[in-house]
């Protein structure tokens, strides 16, 4: 039977009735035989993060404050759900190991607890073994996951046991500790478990119906993407599209698992597939996402005869190489070099740097063009099809808005646009008016 690995994210599962669409979710197919929960997120708009709430205890345990004063708030809703849901589960247990861990385990250990204790309660809602996610998600030495022990530890789970709940987030280091994986990581566990199961499918159920073709605190409305391959995904999560955590499409992409985005609270949705290009159908001319950000600079530089100097890029690049630091783009013309990075990292060194470059290269004209915002827009239908960029750019143009830079990636799945950050908003919209509103 084919396999399915569901993954909730900390919405799904922020109370006991979200627990029960969970359950219901689970139950309506029988493929779906593994699930990683993420810990309790918000109930409500002002609400914390279980996650959050752990950080802060353990915080205030070094700080002096004793245990059960700090972890009340935690306790407050593991308990809620255990007792909404009549569940039996010996959470007294886990508080008192949970406490000698705070008194020697690390920041990640008491992060981490959020999504521990959470796959207990499910495990025992769904009457599903528990497996922690210490005893099969493994980091080497440097940090990075040990994909090799890790994979085998879950292939081994899954013959052992047809159906588990392994908590999202951590694993365990090479120094026998819990460790974690950045913010928003369970994701990242999901994508693992599913590629270690050999799953045919990884659902990754959320509060939201899938990727918006452009971000919904800018256009009303927008509409979902059915289908989108890894590649565009990554470009759009990477200018700013945040549905799922960006490392979590590695694991599965590597083997070709499609990933599908769900919500929680509308589960008759289809939500957005993420597949490999080959099963993307190509929709010639389509554009498939606007995503974008605020926060960039471009260093500017101009020398006459500069396209026939033989390693002037060269010379640049390795001064910014030399302090670290690393660029976005770089859109260049005859005589001129555009570096966009973004502003932050040249917060307190932009003098020293544009000295350095100047004494490396000579160029004769070098400044820093700052407040600028970046608007990728994406799509595999754009490959070599004739007039999206004039459609674009006669669209920035009709809004009344001047374009600072245009990067049109080699893939020609991509164009870049940088505008000045105060029309970035306006320029989203008048690209999701050209593209998506019919
Ligand atoms: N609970 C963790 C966080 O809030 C991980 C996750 O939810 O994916 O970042």
């Amino acid at each position: 039977m084919s396999v399915t690995v569901v993954k909730f994210g900390g919405s799904s599962l922020a109370d006991a009735a979200q627990f029960q669409k969970v359950a219901a979710i689970v139950r309506a197919d029988a493929s779906r035989r593994y699930v990683v929960p993420s810990a309790p997120g918000k109930r409500c708009s002002g609400d914390r993060k279980v996650t959050d709430l752990l950080y802060a205890s353990f915080d205030a345990v070094r700080a002096g404050e004793p245990f059960e004063t700090a972890f009340a708030p935690v306790r407050e809703r593991f308990d809620g759900i255990a007792r909404e849901l009549s569940l039996d589960v010996d959470l007294e247990s886990e508080y008192r190991a949970i406490e000698r861990g705070y008194a020697d385990g690390s920041r990640d250990f008491a992060a981490s607890r959020g999504e521990y204790l959470n796959g207990r309660l499910l495990a025992a809602y769904l009457g599903f073994p528990f497996v922690d996610a210490a005893d099969v998600v493994f980091f080497d030495a440097s940090g990075r996951l040990d994909e090799t022990r890790t994979y085998a530890a879950i292939r081994e789970m899954s013959q052992r046991l047809p159906q588990a709940v392994i908590p999202g987030f951590y694993g365990r280091g090479a120094d026998g500790c819990v460790r974690t994986f950045s913010r928003g990581g369970s994701d990242i566990s999901g994508a693992i478990v599913a590629r270690g199961v050999g799953a045919a499918l990884y659902e990754n159920w959320t509060d939201v119906s899938g990727f918006s073709v452009a971000d919904p605190r800018l256009v009303t409305n927008p509409r979902v993407i059915e289908t989108i391959s890894f590649a565009e995904l990554r470009e759009l999560s990477y200018m700013g599209a945040t549905v799922l955590h960006e490392d979590s499409i590695f694991p599965v992409r590597a083997v070709g698992i499609p990933i599908n985005i769900r919500n929680t609270n509308a589960p008759e949705d289809p939500g957005t597939r993420i597949v490999q290009a080959s099963d993307a159908p190509i929709r010639t001319g389509k554009v498939t996402g606007v995503a974008g950000k605020r926060g960039f600079c471009v260093i500017t530089i101009e020398k006459d005869m500069m396209n026939s100097e033989v390693g002037f890029t060269r010379k640049v690049l390795s001064v910014l190489e030399r302090h670290n630091i690393s660029y976005e783009h770089l859109p260049t013309g005859i005589d001129t070099l555009g570096i966009v990075l973004h502003a932050e990292l040249l917060d307190g060194i932009e003098d020293q740097l544009l000295s350095e470059i100047q004494e490396a290269a000579s160029p004769d004209h070098i400044e820093v063009v700052r407040n600028i915002a970046l608007l990728a827009v994406v799509g595999r239908g754009m490959v070599r099809s004739k007039g999206i960029a004039a459609r674009l750019l006669s669209a920035i143009a009709g809004a009344d808005i001047n374009i600072r830079m245009i990067d049109q990636g080699s893939s020609e799945m991509n164009i870049i646009i940088g505008v000045d950050e105060a029309d970035f908003e306006r320029a989203v919209r008048a690209v999701y008016v050209e593209f998506f509103v019919y």
